[in-house]
């Protein structure tokens, strides 16, 4: 894998999957550098790194949170052309589709829909009913992870909106750092925004934003899997309700 400046093998270095005795790889000196460097950055300076980086081999993964909406206004300035995907797991929300096309229009940027190898009644007729109540770990793997790795072959880096107050799940993650999962780099250049931030610049920048989070509704995922929050609940606790779920597997290590 080439990149602005550097050459990059495509293995992954072992001293990022896990803890190693073994010197550090090239790979693992450019990603630690830039970590090291981009720590207090600001998103739009995080964002243009990974462009100049990594040009058309980057690309970037969003449910059109308003933290992944933030990500889409810096990038309609900086590279519009950049390669932006949704997981259409066929069990998203009206108003997230609807999304789609209140940004087309503002940025001019097509958030190309993924979609799984099955519809959803394809799926739910080969596993006797939905899998999202008996056994989420399943549909997500089948809807969402599957998916990505077939997207993310064919680029070098990945863009994702996560931040680290989100959950304990998403506290330790990188701005950049290598991701074992799918092995590409990933760049989570809202690793250090709060909740706050992001909606100040929504509000200032008139960005658009999913209706449903003026509803109670505040992390968004697919409608089987998520709720709207009562006063005092963690952000995160719409989704998956009710059980020990709490990540669809595509931002976490463990699963
Ligand atoms: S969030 Fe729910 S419906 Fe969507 S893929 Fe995961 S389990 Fe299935």
């Amino acid at each position: 894998m080439t990149v602005t400046g550097s050459t990059i093998p495509t293995s992954p270095p072992p001293s990022l999957l896990a803890p190693s005795p073994l010197a550090p790889s090239p790979l693992a000196d450019i990603l630690a550098a830039a970590n090291r460097d981009l720590e207090a950055a600001e998103p739009v300076e995080i964002i243009r790194w990974g462009v100049e980086r990594f040009g058309d081999k980057l690309t970037m993964a969003t449910a059109f949170g308003p933290e992944g909406c933030v990500i889409i206004h810096h990038l309609a300035a900086i590279a519009p052309k950049t390669f932006v995907f949704n997981l259409e797991t066929g069990y998203q929300f009206p108003e997230t589709l609807l999304l789609r096309e209140r940004i087309a229009r503002r940025y001019g940027i097509e958030v190309s829909l993924e979609k799984p190898e099955t519809t959803v009644s394809q799926y739910e007729a080969l596993h006797g009913g939905p899998l999202h109540g008996r056994d989420p770990d399943r549909c997500c793997a089948d809807r969402k992870i599957a998916v990505v790795r077939r997207v993310l072959t064919r680029f070098d880096a990945w863009m994702s909106g996560i931040r680290r107050d989100q959950s304990p799940d998403r506290a330790a993650a990188p701005v950049v750092g290598w991701d074992a999962k799918f092995g590409v780099v990933k760049i989570s250049p809202l690793a250090n925004w709060t909740k706050a931030m992001i909606w100040d610049l929504v509000v200032r920048e008139d960005i658009p934003y999913n209706p449903l989070h003026d509803q109670g509704y505040v992390s968004i995922g697919c409608a089987p899997c998520t709720r709207a929050l009562v006063i005092g609940e963690d952000e995160r606790a719409g989704r998956w309700s009710g059980s020990v779920k709490t990540e669809c597997g595509l931002h976490s290590r463990t699963h």
